[in-house]
């Protein structure tokens, strides 16, 4: 196969949704249908269930699956599939939202007992910045939940997008039926025997016209009818390219737990699904179609063995084939660096890769190479862009516990926040570390892994910190005011760049108000 069709049969996507939503359970579904894994139960659910006060067993577990179940890639009817997984528990939100940068496009699941729930609608406020393309998947129909139409309504309201169904649900609920795939036209009809393989025993009808539908889904034909009507009629024609611009969402009904609506979703997905896009870069535009090969790192993880300090880059290919032992560019660090063992994520085991295509996604292991963000190319001087740090709302100065081990805690904090853990300020005013995060749960994850990692101990002290935000203006008169009269307030991040650690809402309306010129950014890429 030449390197353009490879690179126009990739979908490289993530699946997203609040908690419980069925995530896990769809994600699962779609890897059976690509044969990636034969029996359900393989893929384990990344969620923390428990609070802050989670025991560390749960949180090292976690970040076992978490690694295993990073990517998963599989084959299906010609297509390369690349599935990103994301934390679900919202205290990794910032892990969720890198991973987000890395995709061409999205499924969000909802519950369609619950409708629209919290997570659901500031993830698609990342999907809605970013413009990427989104399919929604409405699941669990086999138990009670709204009117679809009402539903719909919420959807578009709340999440701020044109929907389109491509599926209808004919009933929910006890009485669930079947949906009709208003794609393809065809209607599939429901039987809640445990689906936890594929089977090919779904009813197909062509014509719904006909006799022999309103035998299977009496009572409901005529309500049905009326409803498919309706969706012609508020609902204009599907297009694909308002998808592709992030204008309209395709919605879909189903029920992944009995692998109902599964297939019709994954059919319809990658027909109409992006491959993978163009990229940017400080410097230029990438196209997936460039010869050379570029990519950035926007994930990294440490490695789970103690007794190896060893961690693996997450790398998104962008332009060009990735080979192995071929030395490439670090464009941060100005040096050529070859890899011996990339790996490929297949489902539950990870394997060497030789060569990979742009939308692919390998793992470099790194032993302190790489940071978030870090671009690799051929030789050419460029950075990706579009890996921001998000301002942090929770902070707490860090202290060294053991003054023997102090160099143990400098590392380990300096690795850690490379990873994206957490974010690391430094007061201007008297050098203390503070460290700053979006969910509570982080401060145990690295209180943690310092002490097992790295043989360090910390402390936390609490400091009254409202938000901390990058601060950045051409009028240097009123920088230089700023500076002197928020001194106490000032500190650098980890490369250097100024910050605005602001007391209370208050305070920073304030400052925004008074400081006209002084741009407050609340995400690091500007
Ligand atoms: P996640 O948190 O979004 O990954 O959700 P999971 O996939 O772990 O699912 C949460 C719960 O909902 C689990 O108990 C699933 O068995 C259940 N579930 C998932 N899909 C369905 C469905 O279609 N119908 C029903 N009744 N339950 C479902």
């Amino acid at each position: 196969m030449n390197f353009e069709d490879e690179v126009k049969r990739r979908r490289t996507f993530a699946i997203v949704s609040h908690p419980d939503a069925g995530k896990t359970t769809l994600t699962e579904k779609l890897l059976l249908f690509g044969g990636a894994i034969h029996v359900a139960g393989a893929v384990k659910s990344n969620k923390i269930k428990k609070t802050a006060t989670s025991d560390f067993m749960e949180i090292e577990r976690q970040r076992g699956i978490s690694v295993s179940t990073s990517v998963m890639e599989f084959e299906y009817k010609g297509y390369k599939i690349n599935i990103l997984d994301t934390p679900g528990h919202q205290d990794f939100a910032e892990d969720t939202y890198r991973t987000l940068t890395a995709v061409d496009s999205v499924i969000i699941v909802i519950d369609h007992a619950k409708g629209v729930e919290a997570q659901t609608r500031k993830l698609m406020e990342v999907c809605r910045m970013r413009k990427t393309p989104v399919i929604i998947f409405i699941n669990k129909l086999d138990r009670p939940g709204n009117d679809p139409f009402d539903l719909l309504d919420e959807i578009e309201k709340e999440l701020q997008i044109k929907v389109r169904p491509l599926s209808w649900p004919i009933s929910q609920g006890p009485s669930f039926k079947g949906v009709y795939n208003l794609f393809e036209q065809k209607l599939f009809l429901f039987s809640d025997e445990n689906k936890q393989t594929v089977a090919n025993d779904v009813i197909e009808i062509s014509d719904v016209y006909s006799s022999e539908l309103d035998q299977y889904i009496t009572p409901f034909t005529k309500k049905f009818y009326e409803e498919i009507e309706l969706v012609k009629e508020v609902y204009p024609e599907f297009d694909r390219s308002t998808y592709l611009s992030g204008e309209v969402a395709p919605v879909f009904f189903g029920s992944a737990l009995n692998n109902f609506g599964v297939k019709e979703l994954l059919d319809c997905f990658v027909q109409i699904a992006p491959h993978p896009g163009a990229t940017i870069t400080d410097s230029r535009t990438v196209s997936p179609f460039e010869q050379k090969f570029s990519g950035f790192v926007f994930k990294i993880f440490a490695n789970m063995d103690p007794n190896h300090r060893n961690r693996i880059a997450f790398l998104k290919i962008c332009s060009g084939q990735f080979e192995r032992n071929v030395p490439y560019y670090h464009v941060r660090l100005k040096k050529k660096l070859r890899f011996s063992s990339p790996n490929a994520f297949l489902a539950d085991k990870k394997s060497i890769v030789e060569k990979a295509y742009p939308g692919d996604i390998i793992g470099l292991p790194d032993s302190g190479n790489f940071k978030l963000g870090d671009t690799l190319t051929e030789g050419e001087v460029m950075n990706f862009k579009g890996i921001p740090n998000f301002a942090p709302e929770l902070f707490r100065y860090i202290e060294n516990a053991d003054p023997l081990k102090y160099k143990q805690l400098a590392k380990g904090i300096e690795q850690l926040t490379d990873e994206g853990v957490a974010q690391l300020f430094t007061q201007k005013s008297n050098g203390r570390k503070i460290i700053g995060t979006v969910g509570a749960l982080q401060f145990d994850v690295i209180e943690h892994r310092l002490e097992h990692e790295y043989g360090a101990k910390c402390r936390w002290e609490p400091i009254n910190l409202h938000k901390a935000c990058w601060i950045e203006s051409s009028n240097k008169t009123q920088l230089d005011d700023f500076r002197i009269r928020k001194y106490n307030s000032l500190a650098l991040d980890k490369h250097g760049r100024e910050v605005f650690l602001a007391e209370s809402p208050y305070s920073l309306q304030m400052a925004i108000e008074k400081f006209t010129d002084i741009k407050f950014h609340f995400t690091s890429e500007f």
